[in-house]
């Protein structure tokens, strides 16, 4: 546990976990905006980030943030702006588009295989290590 500040009111709160960054009376509030935004997502499957947020109260960015972290998805995502991180085609959900992120995952594959077939007990987070080490060079190549 550690002392931390609410990234949204600023109180001081005891973060059970690094990824806590806000404290129980935000992280509340947020979630009543999110469960909000769900459910009218839930009727309104096509709606677009606009209609959302005029519909919800739930701000732009917080939407974005949830897209981002890919807790959810948004039909009408080009006024949100979100890129994929490898090549920048326009996506839902989350940071790659579904050819990057497969190709990555194929690139990891292969990595992991390689090691593998070299050395039985090569530790694992090794590997995942080159991995993600290959995919930051090819963006900064990019
Ligand atoms: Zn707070
Ligand atoms: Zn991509």
């Amino acid at each position: 546990m550690a002392l931390r500040n609410c990234s949204n009111c600023g109180t001081l709160f005891n973060a059970i976990n690094p990824n806590m960054r806000l404290c129980a009376q935000c992280e509340e509030d947020e979630q009543e905006r999110f469960d909000r935004v769900k459910e009218y997502l839930k009727e309104h499957a096509t709606a677009t980030v606009i209609e959302i947020t005029k519909a919800t109260g739930v701000e732009r960015k917080e939407i974005f943030e949830w897209v981002r972290s890919g807790r959810i998805e948004i039909a009408g995502i080009e006024g949100l702006g979100i890129q994929c991180e490898s090549c920048g085609t326009a996506i839902t959900s989350g940071r790659f588009c579904v050819q990057c992120a497969v190709r990555m995952q194929q690139d990891a594959k292969r990595a992991l295989g390689g090691r593998k077939s070299q050395r039985e007990s090569a530790p694992r987070s090794k590997s995942t290590f080159h991995a993600a080490n290959s995919i930051m060079r090819r963006r900064r190549d990019d």
